[in-house]
């Protein structure tokens, strides 16, 4: 495997970073998880875009520009002949003292690994998932905003460790006022009615891509989508539910907290989304190598 650190490739044993990186030493840094199938890079566009925001979010300049970094990726992902996989690219403050001062920190880094997808097992994907609320709450955006996809994930961490520890893959995490704010890893959609409905990012979500590319696709079904405060009962009320993330794509929820959702199986509606999302996956992207 080769991967890319601010311009130059390394093989896995040598691909090294200082231990006096801020990235390591503070979580001080931000981070994209991409897909590529099917030869092309998946929404690599959107994925930088976010990449810029969060930067802007933690005030890091970045070395590269945004057409410089889609190029990272795409070279990457050649470098190491992948047609379906999954992408990580990092950013960290860089090389700095001791001190938490991100002033001492000259230049961040870069760096892009382009790996196979590790996806949960197909079973979850045909019965669909159960997943519990864990008491982890979600970090204020007053403070460390969720919508700043930070290299610091110990919140997200802590839940999922709850969410094992209940015998889960997911949890869903509440923000201070109770209200539902996403998965650790995933956004969460219901479907109530002929209605899609998601929490608002000031509930304390991240601005999922994939969930960004759900509501697209609502609107071409005629589907009515709204951001709105949720609350368990909510959720435990809907006729469908399911997550949407880069890695899981569209995953269908069928319990929460003990509580059958809906009929129990993946929905009509969620298995419509799944399909819609899979084909688009397959039919657009970012080439990768020259046809
Ligand atoms: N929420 C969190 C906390 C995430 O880490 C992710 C990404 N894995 C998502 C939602 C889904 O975002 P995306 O669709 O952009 O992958």
């Amino acid at each position: 495997m080769k991967i890319y650190i601010d311009g130059k490739f390394f093989s896995q044993e040598n691909a090294k970073i200082s231990v006096f990186d801020h990235g390591l030493l503070y979580g001080d840094g931000i981070f994209e998880g991409i897909r590529a199938y099917h030869g092309r890079v998946f929404k690599l566009k959107e994925h930088i875009d976010r990449l810029f925001c969060s930067a802007k979010a933690i005030l890091l300049a970045l070395p590269v520009s945004h057409a410089e970094i889609m190029r990272a990726v795409v070279t990457t992902c050649r470098r190491n002949r992948i047609r379906d996989g999954y992408i990580r690219l990092v950013v960290t403050r860089g090389v700095g003292g001791l001190g938490l001062n991100p002033n001492r920190c000259k230049r961040p880094s870069v760096i892009v690994i382009a790996d196979k997808i590790q996806l949960y097992p197909q079973e979850f994907y045909e019965r669909g998932l159960e997943i519990i609320t864990v008491a982890t709450v979600r970090n204020l955006h007053s403070a460390l905003n969720p919508a700043i996809k930070s290299l610091n994930y110990l919140n997200n961490i802590l839940a999922k460790i709850e969410a094992n520890n209940g015998g889960c893959e997911e949890a869903i995490m509440l923000n201070a006022e109770g209200f539902v704010s996403e998965c650790t890893g995933d956004n969460i959609f219901i479907v109530k009615g002929r209605q899609l409905l998601t929490p608002p990012l000031s509930a304390g979500a991240l601005y999922g891509i994939t969930r960004g590319v759900v509501i697209e696709l609502a609107q071409e079904l005629g589907i009515s989508v709204a951001e709105t405060n949720l609350t368990r009962y909510d959720l435990f009320n809907a006729d469908e539910c399911f997550l949407t993330g880069t890695g899981a794509e569209l995953i269908p929820v069928v319990k929460i907290d003990g509580r059958v959702v809906g009929s129990g199986k993946p929905g009509r509606i969620t298995k419509t989304f799944v399909a819609k999302y899979r084909k688009l996956t397959q039919t657009s992207g970012e080439p990768i190598y020259e046809s």
